[in-house]
């Protein structure tokens, strides 16, 4: 089990143990031999405070001497110690003992991390020492909590990056303090005082280690800064609030990084892909100078850095010390991003700078960067730009298709003394400043950037600025909270709890995050790309990934994005009415690969990646034609959920019809029989097939509904009916001939075994000796070569298994079986492609077969996270991601939706002991709070007989 925590750094007072209670005993016995009114109250505002600043809150504001300062400090120290005489071993708070033996028997390192100078006589007291890895107590650091030092420093002694510590604490400078440090923190104690944690527990009685490392699951780190890997995280780190997605670079940029904003909709022309997602200027730019020494994590010293992206909040967090030479003040440097969810146009950046072990100067430049490209190609042309000290506009605007950007910025800063400074170079306005700092001084930046573009705005700079402004005015606070908003409301219906397995649980909360941010909420003319707005793969090109895999993850938990995700082929059917004329058919074709306006976008010929000189023919925008049917099915599937009338009649009926005539000119008689030639199914390996069975079923499925469909609209809504008869040209010969063709279509299957025979002629082709690749590191298309994967029996991904998934009532488990046990074993699970390895969890999921489901579950799991297919850095795996979340809910959870609402029947890997979604259907929630049953006791079939017994082993 992948574990995301090594060590639990633990705060002493309040948590280990309670002389947070001794504590307040001897300041009140002080407090009232000094005649001062001291009560409990006040006393929780000196939990995990130094002594010093306990005695001057505890004197509320009376000046007195540092002599008696220390005086008073040494007389409650001394009355502290007395009633430290009563520890002993039972002094360990309620959970605790367990909690630390359990620790240790899974190897989990210890740590205690306390201000007080009194650690080692109390660790002794309670017979700790020995569990004990590292004790850091107040004479390790100079900068009490809530600096992040004694953190660190245990961190450091333990060998361990902060991001594998997790800290646990009472007080609330403790939890800050952790939060500095970019530690896990479990907050102990009422919400009130810790509620800024990742968790907060009333106390540890009860918790075991599991509980505690539940805390790192919501966020992804980046543990050691690691320049080769840059682009895997710049992907994984994708932020977004579905209007632009931004890849994880880093602020001061480096070579190599593949920085992008890309935003819904802005489209530009590019050779050889037509048209791809617009690379804007780079909104997060912000460079540092420490005593006129560029900060680069290149250069210098690095120490405890750590990143990660909190997926709660959405934002990204960067922490690490910084020294430019061993002879220069050392800093410590915080960097926290976000595109508001709350606010799609506004993007806010926070650099916090604290230098640490002397005064430096600090000289830093904010700008919007539009020295930008999109994989070598620049789409963007610079129209206006201006800046002051603390403000900066830049217009620009698309090279071709004329789409204007405006972008606004401001600055603002706290600290004394900053002195700020113009910066305009052509093309990169911003704004810049100076300051002095002293050790200990905290300088902080807040950088907010406003984006508009001419698909939202008459004048995109004027709101942009507008909207800049208000946005500053409203302050940082309120803009993190409204965002943190934002996400709660999203993660409160579309959560998904996994107890048991940790990397489970982080993987579909990073699949769900990113799917979210791709999704627009105010643009129904945009749907998700194959690699959402994280990359440039694909170019924004939208697939069927977004019908088949990712749409049933919105459609049943926030229905509105799925709504405004096909309102998208709604807006796009004249591209599809041309793809079909094109072709010489009525109706309308949706394009293979889809962009603007649903002209077909797939590129014909691309260089081959092993040998870029030689072209590559791509086939899938002529003949992978069952996307027509996919869009027709998530449409129904939506309508099903969620009983949207008004989408229903208006949008979904009109698409299912208009793409039906299309299907009715497209098929081809054969005899008395009905036939699909020459096309790509699911599978791509195969290019020109007949009979796909996956295309022919869905497009029998696709009449059928759009008969059905006419019929019920006749009875709901005849004058729409007879509207669609009209425009559409159904008269009743079309609509006999759909029925023909139902009736009559090619469905290549053995009635017998009901084994289906992918296309015509598959079972006619040669085998692969899969026993010669088992160590294979590249798809079975490149071994094998694209003539060579043609002739073989190899899948690039589920196809025949893909239709059992999507009809599985329809299907028994011997049909079930057979495809499976024929299909699995033939497919290209580990280099093929990325969308199969979730479908196959879900189907080993109908066929019992867990442990096989787990395997490839984890599989799509991994596919961004680990980058297991080593492509992780040209974005985000969209349809596995989407897949991830079918293949639970339906796969493992059992989920059916039946008319009355869904029902269960859930199968889950033995390890996972609870599981907890909601499902939304027709407007109403349904939770789902699942316990795993032990796995069952395995039976032995006795030699005699058929009885079985439960066995003894
Ligand atoms: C897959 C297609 C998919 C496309 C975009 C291809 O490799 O075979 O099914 O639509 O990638 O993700």
């Amino acid at each position: 089990m992948k574990r995301y925590i090594d060590a639990i750094i633990f705060d002493l007072d309040g948590v280990v143990t309670d002389t947070a209670e001794y504590h307040y005993l001897a300041w009140k016995q002080l407090a009232d031999e000094e005649g001062i009114p001291f009560t409990r109250e006040e006393n929780e505002n000196l939990r995990g405070v130094s002594r010093r600043k306990s005695l001057e809150t505890l004197l509320k504001g009376h000046h007195v001497s540092e002599e008696k300062m220390q005086t008073l400090m040494a007389r409650k120290n001394q009355m502290y110690l007395n009633l430290l005489k009563n520890v002993n071993n039972g002094g360990l708070l309620p959970g605790v003992k367990a909690l630390l033996d359990d620790l240790q028997n899974k190897g989990i390192k210890i740590a205690i991390a306390s201000a007080s100078r009194n650690t080692q006589q109390v660790i002794d007291r309670l017979g700790i020492r020995g569990q004990l890895d590292v004790i850091a107590d107040g004479n390790a650091v100079q900068r009490p909590k809530p600096a992040p030092d004694i953190f660190l420093y245990a961190a450091q002694r333990l060998n361990l990056p902060p991001a594998r510590c997790l800290v646990v604490e009472d007080a609330a400078s403790g939890v800050q303090a952790a939060q500095e440090a970019g530690m896990v923190v479990v907050g102990i104690g009422p919400q009130e005082r810790v509620g800024q944690a990742d968790m907060v527990l009333p106390s540890l009685e009860g918790i075991q280690s599991d509980d505690l490392a539940r805390a790192a699951t919501w966020r992804v780190s980046e543990p050691v800064f690691d320049p080769a890997r840059q682009n895997m995280y710049e992907t994984i780190f994708t932020q977004g609030n579905g209007y632009l997605g931004t890849r994880g670079s880093f602020e001061e940029r480096y070579p190599g990084d593949i920085q992008a904003t890309l935003v819904h909709g802005l489209w530009d022309n590019a050779p050889v892909v037509f048209t791809e997602l617009v690379n804007i200027p780079d909104w997060t730019s912000f460079d540092l100078w420490v005593n006129d020494k560029k900060f680069r994590m290149d250069r210098g010293i690095v120490s405890h850095y750590t990143r990660y992206l909190d997926l709660r909040s959405g934002v990204l967090h960067r922490s690490l010390f910084w020294q430019a030479a061993p002879d220069t003040p050392n800093l410590h440097l915080i960097f926290e991003r976000f595109p508001s969810m709350a606010d799609p146009h506004i993007m806010l950046l926070r650099v916090r700078i604290i230098p640490v072990d002397g005064p430096c100067t600090i000289e830093g430049r904010a700008m919007l960067d539009s020295q930008v490209h999109n994989d070598g190609l620049k789409h963007i042309e610079i129209l206006d730009q201006q800046s002051d000290e603390t403000q900066a506009d830049l217009l620009i605007h698309t090279r071709y298709t004329k789409h204007k950007v405006g972008m606004s910025m401001n600055l603002a800063y706290q600290g004394n003394n900053v002195k700020p400074l113009v910066c305009n170079c052509r093309g990169c306005p911003g704004a810049g400043f100076i300051t002095q700092l002293n050790q200990d001084e905290q300088l902080t930046i807040d950088k907010i950037v406003s984006v508009y573009t001419s698909r939202d705005a008459i004048d995109p700079l004027k709101n942009a600025r507008e909207r800049a402004n208000l946005a500053i005015q409203k302050g940082i606070q309120q803009l993190l909270a409204q965002n943190r908003q934002k996400w709660d409301d999203f993660w409160k219906i579309s959560d998904v709890k996994i107890f048991g397995d940790d990397e489970a649980q982080i993987a579909i909360r990073h699949a769900l995050f990113q799917l979210r941010i791709a999704a627009s909420e105010i643009d129904d003319h945009v749907s998700i790309g194959a690699k959402t707005l994280s990359g440039f793969a694909y170019r924004g090109h939208v697939f069927w990934d977004n019908e088949i895999f990712v749409l049933p993850f919105f459609t049943f938990t926030q229905p509105q994005l799925a709504h405004n995700l096909l309102m998208y082929r709604w807006h796009t059917l004249p591209g599809a009415r041309k793809n079909a004329a094109k072709n010489n058919f009525m109706g309308a074709q949706f394009p293979w690969e889809s962009a603007e306006n649903g002209d077909e976008v797939t590129p014909k010929w691309v260089p081959n990646s092993e040998t870029p000189r030689d072209l590559i023919r791509i086939w899938t925008g002529d003949i992978e034609i069952h996307i027509t049917a996919d869009v027709a099915y998530a449409i129904y599937q939506y309508w099903h959920a969620s009983g949207d009338e008004d989408f229903w009649i208006n949008y979904g009926i009109p698409i299912i019809l208009e793409t039906a005539v299309f299907w009715g000119e497209r098929v081809e008689p054969d005899g008395n029989r009905f036939t699909i030639r020459d096309v790509i199914g699911p599978d791509e390996y195969h290019e020109h097939v007949d009979n796909n069975v996956f295309t022919n079923y869905m497009v029998r499925w696709h009449l059928q509904t759009a008969l059905d469909t006419l019929s019920w609209l006749e009875t709901h809504n005849e004058h729409k009916a007879l509207q669609l008869r009209t425009r559409l040209e159904l008269t009743s010969e079309r609509l006999v001939r759909w029925q023909k063709i139902i009736d009559n279509i090619i469905i290549l299957q053995d009635p017998d075994s009901g084994l289906f025979e992918q296309f015509d002629g598959f079972f006619k082709l040669r085998e692969v000796d899969w026993s010669a690749y088992v160590n294979a590191t590249k798809s079975m298309q490149t071994l094998l070569g694209i003539d060579g994967a043609n002739q073989h029996q190899v899948l690039k991904q589920a196809d025949v298994i893909l239709l059992l998934c999507l009809f599985r009532d329809r299907f028994n488990q011997s049909t079930w079986k057979v495809n499976w046990d024929y299909y699995n074993s033939r497919t290209d699970h580990n280099y093929g492609s990325s969308l199969s390895p979730a479908i196959h969890a879900w189907a080993a999921c109908e066929i019992g077969q867990i442990d096989a489901a787990y395997v490839q579950f984890m599989r799509a799991a991994r596919a961004d996270l680990d980058d297991i297919r080593g492509n992780a850095r040209d974005g985000i795996h969209a349809a596995s991601a989407g897949g991830l979340w079918q293949a639970l809910i339906f796969g493992f959870a059992g989920v059916k939706i039946r008319e009355y609402g869904p029902t269960i029947n859930p199968h889950f890997p033995s390890h996972w002991q609870r599981v907890q979604f909601n499902l939304v259907y027709r407007g109403k929630l349904y939770p789902f709070d699942i316990h795993n049953k032990k796995p069952p006791v395995p039976m032995k079939r006795l030699a005699t007989g058929g009885t079985t017994f439960p066995s003894e082993g």
